[in-house]
């Protein structure tokens, strides 16, 4: 942590890094490619650091760990996520990787075509990078979370503050003595702390905010943003539906959502399954396959699975908890309900036909309760969805392909995925990011890169071929070219011309 930090130290870090990034030096190439290559190294060094560190903030199994946050692009690793179901790829090192393959790529001008009324000149896009950016993480992926928008910043060409998660404070202080050795400390910063440190930076003036976590503190990091006209990506949260029609392979579609929802993070992933959308008919059947897979991955005893994390602090237990105990769901647990509040661990529970006033279904579980609403045809789920906030990711799993492109058409959200579940995070080449309630804005591969860049529009021209006529005065021969130039018709151009020249 910055020794003191408050309001001062604030306001010293940004005019420390905006003098840096005025001074020109993160604009190369070879600047951005040493940052991204100090990273990629820093994950090979430090990986049991990281390891450890998630162990002591979320008691994440070792190979959820390895997968999620830190991934290698080896092929044992596909065999190793092939085993685990755990298949969230889309991780630093391969973050990593891919800007480094395609940085130049991404910071070369964009040609773009030119229009009659610019002739002769040539057009571009110019990728320039913002300034200075702040990040603000959240403590489920404490790592992942802080690390990959900072490949997409410093990618872009910024000075970044990031600013992680206090309640991962194992990976908030890991982060803020490890970077360093590794990047550009005049131009990347880690500040440490909680709500006095965010407001103090909140209140200087970013040229981009990324802030994952929370609606309600969205709006607070918004609303601070607006002071300044500071743009933002807000990354947050919502409820996922999952639907599932019984044409499934339940065998596999019950796979894909345990480890969807149990084997990120016990739940607390932005993009786990939050709640089942079923047919009557079909639910008994799903969830006695859905009891069976449970079983198969955790044992008989869950609370004592090592494969499975444990809720991140007491604050967090007691709101699972007071989801679970409120009295519109008694009777409704079909499976699990187990907890062990002293090790903060809490079984995987499955909740059938709960009331759709109910806490649970308000609220986003954000942990191991998996509540399954019954409907009697499983379209009606599509308005059940709709009439929620716009989720982050929604998954249906269905054989239908009618009732896969209604889905796609009808259901908006983030992201989805047709017959698995968070895949979409592990693609590069998909945007990553909400809609509505959800968030604004993405990142992820060249998506981060823009969403850290401002797109200049440059027109250039010679000095030939200046046409008098675009100037004043307007004479009405003047003004009949200029129509016909501007509507494309160049009949009446051409007699426009005729009629000028006889003149
Ligand atoms: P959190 O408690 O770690 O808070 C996120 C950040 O906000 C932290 O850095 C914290 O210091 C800061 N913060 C908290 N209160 C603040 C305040 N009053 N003023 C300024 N800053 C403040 O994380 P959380 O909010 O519990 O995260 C869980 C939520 O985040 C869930 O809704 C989840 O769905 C969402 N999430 C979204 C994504 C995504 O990529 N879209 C990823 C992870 C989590």
């Amino acid at each position: 942590m910055e020794g003191g930090f408050d309001g001062a130290g604030a306001a010293e870090v940004v005019a420390e890094l905006r003098e840096s990034f005025e001074s020109g030096r993160t604009r190369s190439f070879e600047w951005r490619v040493a940052q991204l290559k100090g990273i990629a190294r820093l994950i090979v060094e430090k990986e049991a650091e990281i390891t450890a560190a998630l162990d002591d903030d979320l008691a994440k199994p070792q190979i959820e760990s390895f997968i999620s946050e830190e991934h290698k692009q080896e092929p044992h690793c596909f065999f190793t996520l092939a085993l685990t179901n755990i298949y969230l790829i889309s991780m630093v090192r391969e973050s990593c990787r891919f800007a480094l393959k395609e940085l130049k790529r991404w910071m070369k001008p964009e040609k773009v075509a030119t229009s009659v009324t610019t002739f002769p000149s040539s057009a571009k896009v110019v990728s320039e990078p913002l300034g200075v950016v702040l990040i603000i993480s959240a403590w489920n992926y404490p790592f992942l979370l802080s690390i990959d928008p900072v490949i997409g910043a410093i990618a872009a060409g910024n000075a970044v503050v990031l600013k992680p998660s206090e309640v991962a404070p194992a990976t908030s202080s890991f982060l803020a003595r490890i970077l360093p050795d590794y990047v550009d400390n005049s131009c990347i910063r880690v500040v440490e702390g909680s709500i006095p440190e965010t407001t103090a930076l909140l209140d200087q003036k970013f040229d981009k905010i990324l802030y994952t976590g929370n609606a309600r503190v969205g709006r607070i990091v918004m609303t601070a943003a607006a002071k300044h006209l500071t743009p933002v990506v807000l990354e947050l949260g919502g409820k996922c539906p999952v639907l599932v029609d019984s044409n499934v392979d339940i065998k596999v579609a019950t796979r894909r959502i345990v480890a969807g929802k149990w084997g990120c993070n016990s739940g607390q992933a932005c993009i786990a399954p939050d709640y089942i959308i079923t047919t009557k008919s079909f639910a008994p059947k799903l969830v006695d396959a859905l009891k069976i897979t449970l079983e198969k991955f955790y044992g008989k005893d869950p609370l004592e699975s090592a494969d499975l994390s444990r809720i991140v602090n007491s604050n967090h237990f007691k709101r699972l908890m007071n989801l679970l105990d409120d009295e519109k769901v008694s009777g409704t647990i079909v499976h699990g309900g187990q907890r062990n509040e002293k090790r903060l661990r809490i079984a995987p529970t499955i909740l059938l036909d709960v009331p759709s006033d109910s806490l649970i279904m308000k609220e986003e579980v954000f942990g191991p309760l998996l509540p399954i609403v019954t409907v009697d045809e499983l379209r009606e789920g599509f308005g059940l969805i709709n009439s929620k906030g716009k989720p982050l990711a929604a998954y249906l799993f269905t054989k239908d392909r009618k009732l896969e492109e209604k889905f796609v058409k009808t259901v908006s959200t983030g992201g989805m995925v047709i017959n698995d579940t968070i895949l979409q995070v592990t693609n590069p080449r998909l945007p990553f990011g909400g809609v509505g309630e959800s968030g604004m804005g993405s990142y992820h591969g060249k998506f981060s890169f823009d969403a850290f860049s401002h797109k200049k529009a440059v027109l250039s021209r010679g000095f030939g071929g200046d046409v008098p006529m675009r100037y004043p005065p307007y004479t009405a021969h003047k003004q009949k070219i200029l129509r016909g130039l501007i509507t494309g018709n160049i009949i009446a151009v051409f007699l426009a011309l005729i009629g000028w020249t006889r003149h």
